[in-house]
This record gives C-alpha cells, sequence and structure tokens, in this order.
C-alpha cells in the first residue's frame, strides 16, 4: 500500500498546488482590492493602493451553487464543498499593467477574467476610454492566444465577467449601459489602433499580412459588440454590482459569485 500512498499524496499535492485561478483587472480605482478582500473574508475593509499583484485565496459562499453541483439531486444529503479558488488582483495603473499581461500569458489554471470598472467613472468621456483601452487591449490577448491555440496545444478558452461596480452611487450608469458605452469606446480604439497600424506600418509586411491579428472581433466590421468575442473562443458577460454600500445593506455581489460559481 505505500506506492499508493505515496500516490495519493503526490497526487493530491499536485491539486492542491494548481487551484484554479481568476485573475482581476481594471482601471485603478475601480474596486478591485476591495472585492478581493471581500472574496477572501467576506467584508471589504479597508483597501490600501498597492504596487504589486496580491493573491488570495477564496471560497464559493455555500448560497453559490458551482458549476459541478447542478447536476445533484435533491435528495443527496452528502457534505458538499464549496470550491476554492485563487484570486489574483493586479495593479490598475498604467505603468504596471505589465504584471496583469504577464500574469496573462503565464498563470497556470487560469480560469477566467473579472474586469472591473466604475460604473460612475465611465459617465465621464476620459473614464470610459480609459476602461475601453485597457479592456480591448485585454480581449486582444486573449483572442490571439486563441488563434494561436488553434496551431498548437490548445489553451481552453477564458471568459471574462465585466464587473460594473459601484451600482450603490448615484451617479453609476446601470449594468446595461455601461456594456453599451464599452462597446462603442472599444469600436473606436478598435479603429484608432488598426489607423495607427497601417500609418506606421507596423503589420504590412507582405500584404498587410497581420492586419487581421491586430483587430478585435469580427474583422472590419463597423460596430464591435462583445458578442464578436465568441468566435475567438472568448464568452464576455457584464453584470453589475457594488462592493460597498450604505448601511445594513452593505454590498451586492451574489450575481459574480454565480459567475463564479458557473465558471470555475
Ligand atoms: P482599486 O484601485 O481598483 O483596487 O480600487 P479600490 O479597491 O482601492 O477602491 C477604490 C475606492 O472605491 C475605495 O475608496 C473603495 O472604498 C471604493 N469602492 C470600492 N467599491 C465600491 C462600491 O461598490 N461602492 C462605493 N460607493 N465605493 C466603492
Amino acid at each position: 500500500t505505500l506506492p499508493i500512498l505515496i500516490h495519493t499524496y503526490l497526487y493530491r499535492k499536485a491539486v492542491a498546488k494548481e487551484l484554479p485561478t481568476l485573475l482581476l483587472l481594471g482601471p485603478s480605482g475601480a474596486g478591485k482590492s476591495a472585492l478581493l478582500t471581500l472574496f477572501a473574508n467576506g467584508t471589504a475593509s479597508a483597501t490600501h493602493t498597492s504596487q504589486e499583484p496580491q493573491t488570495a485565496t477564496c471560497q464559493i459562499p455555500v448560497s453559490t451553487r458551482a458549476s459541478e453541483d447542478r447536476y445533484r439531486s435533491e435528495n443527496d444529503t452528502s457534505a458538499r464543498t464549496q470550491p476554492k479558488f485563487r484570486l489574483i488582483d493586479t495593479p490598475g495603473h498604467g505603468k504596471l499593467r505589465h504584471h496583469a499581461t504577464s500574469t496573462l500569458t503565464s498563470a497556470p489554471a487560469l480560469k477566467g477574467l473579472l474586469f472591473m470598472v466604475d460604473s460612475a467613472a465611465v459617465s465621464s468621456a476620459s473614464g470610459l476610454t480609459e476602461a475601453a483601452e485597457y479592456l480591448h487591449d485585454i480581449l486582444l490577448l486573449l483572442q490571439r492566444r486563441h488563434t494561436q491555440g488553434q496551431t498548437s496545444k490548445t489553451p481552453q478558452a477564458i471568459p471574462v465577467l465585466v464587473l460594473a461596480n459601484k451600482q450603490d452611487v448615484f451617479t453609476s450608469l446601470p449594468a446595461s449601459i455601461v456594456k453599451t458605452k464599452l462597446e462603442e469606446e472599444i469600436a473606436k480604439v478598435r479603429q484608432t489602433r488598426s489607423k495607427g497600424l497601417l500609418d506606421s506600418g507596423i503589420g504590412m509586411e507582405g500584404e498587410g499580412a497581420d492586419e487581421e491579428g491586430n483587430w478585435l472581433g469580427e474583422f472590419g466590421a463597423e460596430q464591435f459588440r462583445f458578442a464578436q468575442m465568441q468566435e475567438h473562443g472568448v464568452e464576455v458577460d457584464v453584470v453589475g454590482g457594488n462592493v460597498k454600500g450604505e448601511g445594513e445593506e452593505g454590498g451586492r455581489v451574489d450575481g459574480w459569485w454565480e459567475w463564479v460559481g458557473e465558471n470555475l
């Protein structure tokens, strides 16, 4: 039995190391640190600005059904273990974004991305542009990863949840409007970026070779829709909520937990 025990031990150890991972991204001030604290501890206590990625081990609350529970019988009384996952919070400041992109390409067992926006900040032109540029670049990375995966060992599809945070704030836009605003703005970013590429001659080697590889979503389309990403193996959902809230009510994060439960 000793070899079996050793085998079991090594297997358990390997599994423990490879907790499914979710990556948390977004402009600074969106509420990422607050969410990390809430997901890890159950309360959104004071946050500080961090210069390094922060990692927390989180567990889905009992109130959220995990995807593996979906086929459980109502009469199944065996103890359910709520799945655990690793959440990596990356600094949103422009100069520090290489952390986000390197984690994106190197994190093992990456299951999804949480892209957080401040739903009040995206009602201003500059706030919207900042969020849309960042999201555009992240989605393009995922699209490229998918394209490259078709020739090598296919990396699994990586879904994206856009968290329209701060819904408790009076000036916040509802999640459905956050979604369309981001889509419209990403269309502009895409146009600008492709023009920049044409002007600079980048990607023009051999009959405009990589023009298509640098274009997000449906090639040549005037409008951008998140649904266009499905063809590139990227499912995008936009769900509203708030990490913090007035009085006893506190935050409203059920919709986000639900997405996490379904995608782990
Ligand atoms: P990060 O830069 O994305 O990590 O953002 P932080 O987590 O540091 O949050 C930025 C500020 O927004 C902090 O003062 C938070 O308390 C505040 N904040 C975060 N989430 C919410 C929310 O849902 N509602 C409100 N009103 N404030 C929030």
